[in-house]
Parts: C-alpha cells; sequence; structure tokens
C-alpha cells in the first residue's frame, strides 16, 4: 500500500493532503511521506515489524494518517479500534488482535489505559501528548533509519478492522495489502474522486469506509482530506462552507439531517458537488431532498468491511442512474444473487443472497474459522448476508439483511423499505422497523418512531399511513414513540438493540 500511495509524489509534494476542519492543523504530501518514513522507523527501533500488530484508537485528525500508514510501513499490521469502545471492547479487540502497541489520544485514556492494561498491553503512545505517556511527537523526532521490509502482497495482513458488530459481535476482518490496493484502484474510476477534490472525511477511520474511502482513496488521487473527530451538524456544516469540500462521504443519518433540519439553511454549501453515502440503505426519497435542498449530486456505494470495503457504486458520468439503487459492480469483480435455500441463482428481477467474488474479498476472519467457512466459501465467493435485486442492465438494489426480514405469515417483508415509508411523513423526525411477536406468537412488523417536535400523530395514525402506501402483509402491526433511534457510530440503526429491549419489557 506505501508503494501505490507514496513511492512517487509526482506533482502533489506540496500540496495540503490532510487539514483538520477544527484546528487547521494540516500536512502536505511530502510532509506526510517523510512522517510516514519516520514513524516507521521509530516503530522498529521499538522493535515492531513483521508479524506485529498494532491499535489505533484515535478520532479523525491528520496524525491517524501518519500512524496509520506508518504502521504498515514498518510491515505491521493496524487494528482501527472504534473510538467509542468501552475499557472491556478495547481489551477484547487488543487481546483478540494480539496486539502489541496501542496509539490512543489523551481524552480517550480513561478507556484506553484500562483496556490496555487488562489486554497487557504496555507500551501505550499518545498522538497528542499527557504525563506519563510517550508522545507521537517524541516518537517522529526520533532519529532511525526506516526499515527495509519486504511485503507479500497476497498473504500480508495490513490491517485489521472490525465489522461494525450490526448483527452481533464485532469479527476482525483480515485484510491483505493486496485487498486494500485492490479496492482503491478499482474505486478510481467509478467514484468521484478528482485530483481537485478536497474531500470530507467526517466518517470515523477506523471503520473501513472511512479509512478506504475518504482516506485512502482521497490520498491515492491527491485530494485534500478535510478530517473532523466526530460527527456534530452546526460543526459539520461549518467545515463544509468553511474548506468548501466538494466531495462529502456520508452515512444515511446524515443525509435525514441534511433533509430535515432547519439549522442547514444558515450555511453556504455550494461548495458540494457530491454527497456519497454508503453503510447502510439510503432511501431514494431522502436522496432526492437532499440533493433539492442543496443543489448538488447525491450518489450512492454497497460494501462491507470483507469487501475492503466497496463493490458496488454509482460511476460518477452516470447520471441516469437511480440513487435508489447501489449502482453497478467494480471492476475485477464478479457477482451473483442466489437462494439461499437451494444455491441456485435467481432470475433477473428476483431476490436473492448477494455473493461477490474479487481481489478486495478479505482473507478471512481473525480466530474465527467457522464464520470464515460459513461466509467465504471454498471458490472465493464472499456471502454478504445481504438481499439484493439485479435488473437488466446490472443494476444492484439493496432489499435488507438475510437476518432482518421479518416473516409474516409465509411473506418476507424488508424492515429496510417500511423505514423508507415511514420517513417520508412530514411529521416523523426517524423510524426504525423490527419483527416482533404478537399475542398469537405471529412475527409483525413494529415501528419505533421519533416524531418532528410539534408533530401530532398517534399509532393509528402511523399505522394507517404506512397501509395506504405498502401491500397488505407489509403493514405496520405495532408502533412505539421514542426519543431517539439507536445507531452505531458508522451511522447504522441497531435493530439487535431495539429487539433486546422489546425482550427486556
Ligand atoms: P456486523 O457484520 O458486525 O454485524 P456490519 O455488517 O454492519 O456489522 P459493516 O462491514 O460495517 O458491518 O457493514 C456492512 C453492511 O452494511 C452490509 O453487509 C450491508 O448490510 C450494509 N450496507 C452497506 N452499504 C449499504 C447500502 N448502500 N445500502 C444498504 N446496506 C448497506
Ligand atoms: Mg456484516
Amino acid at each position: 500500500l506505501h508503494e501505490l500511495l507514496f513511492a512517487d509524489l509526482g506533482d502533489r509534494s506540496d500540496r495540503v493532503a490532510l487539514v483538520d476542519g477544527g484546528t487547521g492543523a494540516s500536512l502536505t504530501y511530502s510532509q506526510l511521506a517523510g512522517a510516514v518514513d519516520r514513524m516507521a522507523a521509530a516503530l522498529a527501533a521499538r522493535g515492531i515489524g513483521k508479524g506485529d500488530v498494532v491499535g489505533i484508537l484515535s478520532p479523525n485528525t491528520p496524525y491517524y494518517a501518519v500512524v496509520f500508514h506508518g504502521v504498515l510501513r514498518a510491515g505491521a499490521t493496524a487494528t482501527t479500534i472504534n473510538a467509542l469502545y468501552t475499557a472491556d471492547e478495547v481489551a477484547h479487540q487488543l487481546a483478540d488482535a494480539g496486539a502489541k502497541m496501542l496509539f490512543t489520544v489523551s481524552a480517550l485514556l480513561p478507556n484506553a489505559a484500562p483496556g490496555a492494561a487488562r489486554a497487557g498491553v504496555s507500551d501505550v503512545v499518545l498522538l497528542d501528548g499527557a504525563e506519563g505517556y510517550p508522545s507521537l511527537g517524541e516518537l517522529l523526532a526520533g532519529d532511525h533509519p526506516v526499515p527495509v521490509v519486504e511485503i507479500d502482497p497476497a498473504e500480508d495482513v495490513a490491517v485489521l478492522p472490525y465489522s461494525s458488530g450490526t448483527t452481533g459481535r464485532a469479527k476482525g476482518v483480515m485484510l491483505t495489502h493486496r485487498n486494500l490496493v485492490a479496492n482503491i484502484v478499482q474505486c478510481g474510476p467509478i467514484l468521484e474522486v478528482r485530483d481537485a477534490s478536497r474531500i470530507l472525511a467526517v466518517l470515523p477511520f477506523f471503520h473501513i469506509y472511512g479509512m478506504q474511502v475518504a482516506m485512502n482513496n482521497g490520498l491515492h488521487v491527491g485530494a485534500t482530506v478535510v478530517t473532523m473527530p466526530r460527527f456534530d451538524l452546526p460543526e459539520f456544516l461549518r467545515v463544509i462552507q468553511e474548506h468548501r469540500t466538494n466531495l462529502v462521504y456520508i452515512a444515511p443519518p446524515v443525509a435525514l439531517a441534511l433533509a430535515k433540519h432547519p439549522v442547514v439553511d444558515q450555511y453556504d454549501l455550494s461548495g458540494i458537488d457530491t454527497i456519497f453515502s454508503g453503510a447502510a440503505p439510503l432511501d431514494v426519497d431522502l436522496a432526492a431532498a437532499v440533493s433539492k435542498r442543496l443543489g448538488c449530486r447525491v450518489s450512492q456505494g454497497y460494501g462491507m468491511t470483507e469487501m475492503s470495503p466497496v463493490s458496488h457504486a454509482i460511476p460518477d458520468n452516470r447520471d441516469d442512474i437511480s440513487v435508489g439503487t447501489v449502482g453497478v459492480i467494480l471492476p475485477s469483480m464478479e457477482c451473483r444473487l442466489v437462494d439461499p435455500a437451494t444455491g441456485e441463482d435467481v432470475g433477473v428481477g428476483e431476490r436473492g443472497e448477494l455473493w461477490c467474488r474479487g481481489p478486495n474479498v478479505m482473507k478471512g476472519y481473525l480466530n474465527n474459522p467457522e464464520a470464515t467457512a460459513a461466509t467465504l466459501d471454498a471458490d472465493g465467493w464472499l456471502h454478504t448476508g445481504d438481499v439484493a435485486v439485479i435488473d437488466e442492465g446490472g443494476l444492484v438494489t439493496i432489499v435488507d439483511r438475510v437476518k432482518e426480514l421479518i416473516k409474516y405469515k409465509g411473506y418476507q417483508v424488508p424492515p429496510a423499505e417500511l423505514e423508507a415509508v415511514l420517513l417520508t411523513h412530514p411529521g416523523i423526525a426517524d423510524a426504525a422497523v423490527v419483527g416482533v411477536r404478537d399475542a398469537e406468537g405471529e412475527e409483525v412488523p413494529k415501528a419505533f418512531v421519533v416524531l418532528q417536535p410539534g408533530a401530532s400523530l398517534d399509532g393509528a395514525g402511523v399505522m394507517a399511513f404506512v397501509a395506504s402506501q405498502v401491500a397488505p402483509h407489509k403493514k405496520v402491526r405495532v408502533v412505539e414513540f421514542i426519543e431517539a433511534i439507536p445507531k452505531s457510530s458508522a451511522g447504522k440503526i441497531l435493530r439487535k438493540d431495539l429487539r433486546a429491549r422489546e425482550t427486556a419489557s
């Protein structure tokens, strides 16, 4: 990966590679490449090299990229950790990944320090500074030779990100250098990433989408990547305005805010050419509302950690493609739609589980041969666990996860479709649908609804609204009003949390 991104900086040496949207601290491409070399040298001097794993637990900053690429340059593996993790979750990932060292920031020490201690990781370095810890600045100031390492691109694991844990415990995903490089190259011609781009990276770098699509694709094309440590709507809008970012990567909850929140009108967002959404279903009406309000293109892609991550996207020159689809398959990939019950391919327009194959598909799950065998078959097909439909033109529409489909009287009801219908109601701010058991033990769709401030809508009104728009078997049959829909930091609805709350009550 280092070779792809840093071997030849060409005319981009003095261009800004990364800038902190809040503080304005920045690194040019040559400063970044130099810092990555010094970082690799410092790691080698500490005994870190091939086969070693280094944890990174930090919000997005330009120096995240220095640590990340320095670890890979030293021949080691980076395991990127969710900044919202508790001490136990940090400990679990560090121990599971076999990490020898941890990079974090002082603000996260309350979870990072006990997490590292429990996992037996004693070498903790801070990206900023704090009493009692070595800092990244000290490491970079050292004078050590840059290590010479032989990378086997197809075998050596470059990163060990963990899946989002939306459906169960997060799994460590082994991605090789070849996996990462392949997906960056595959995305090149398809995503709207141009030399002149100013990319907003608010999606966390610990998750594969922020890491590969916002950070690494951006660096590959010589763009300026503007980092934000977390999502906060007014600050997000301010950074877009100040830095005139033209390509903004988001997950659907951000689209919801952009379409519905009054504060959006107070900012000049005219610098945006494209808003690109991924990670969870984007409703077509919501996308249209954002596009109209901001006067920009809204595009979509699909992927998963296991595919480094993108397999499908709407190419930037295809304005004929509806954003209700996730577009076409990337170059060098194949996909099939399979009936999971029979293993047979389904026809055009029919629903099936999406299977994908290509150079970006993971090596396997870490320490979990059963999960690997259940997901990656002997012929190299990755069974995504997502239900999709493909039309004659090869355009793919994601329906929902196989595991989330609600089985109502023998029919399969995709909750994502009902959520999209609910969101079109002006009185509804947010919504999520899960299957619950009714008094007869039958699984039925239940909607959790967050009302817009001042909206007067009752459960019967919600049910009638949905019933007027969907086939009878898809009707919402139970409604509960709540304060907020639980979502992961990657922007996914945590339906498992809603189901757990159901069984608890
Ligand atoms: P876990 O595997 O731990 O349960 P996760 O599947 O949410 O968590 P990720 O790898 O972050 O972990 O997410 C991949 C999943 O996100 C896909 O399998 C799919 O369900 C969903 N997804 C991604 N992009 C889209 C999209 N554009 N439309 C619909 N769903 C999407
Ligand atoms: Mg998954």
